[in-house]
């Protein structure tokens, strides 16, 4: 997708800080962290949404999960926990259209979060 933001930062053209990468799945920090540690889990593919996944997508979920584990051990927080967070469609206020995990950890997180 040309003018797709997560795209972009797949193809290098805008820059991230990158904190994992395999073949199918990119993870970088978010620009405007919600906790002391928030990184994007996104896979390569443009994928509009959660809505979007199909089964023939199940290699790459499980490439996305073992990527969220990865970062979990990475930034330390494997045992104090974490929140997976996936925005889709309008009601949940997605902004990005690129499929994408937010990892949220470092500090209690309120529940609900509203
Ligand atoms: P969502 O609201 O679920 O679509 O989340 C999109 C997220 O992308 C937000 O948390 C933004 O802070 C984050 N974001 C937007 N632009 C960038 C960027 N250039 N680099 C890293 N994160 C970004
Ligand atoms: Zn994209």
């Amino acid at each position: 997708m040309a003018d797709c933001l997560f795209c972009r930062i797949i193809r290098k053209e805008i820059p991230a800080t990158v904190v994992h990468e395999t073949e199918l799945t990119l993870a970088f920090r978010d620009i405007h962290p919600r906790a002391p540690v928030h990184v994007l889990v996104i896979p390569k593919e443009h994928i509009d949404s959660l809505i979007q996944l199909k089964p023939a997508h199940a290699g790459l979920i499980a490439d996305m999960h073992q990527t969220i584990q990865a970062v979990a051990r990475q930034e330390k927080v494997e045992a104090t926990g974490f929140r997976v967070v996936v925005n889709t469609g309008s009601d949940s206020g997605q902004e990005v259209k690129h499929l994408h995990y937010h990892v949220l950890a470092g500090r209690k997180l309120v529940w609900p979060p509203g």
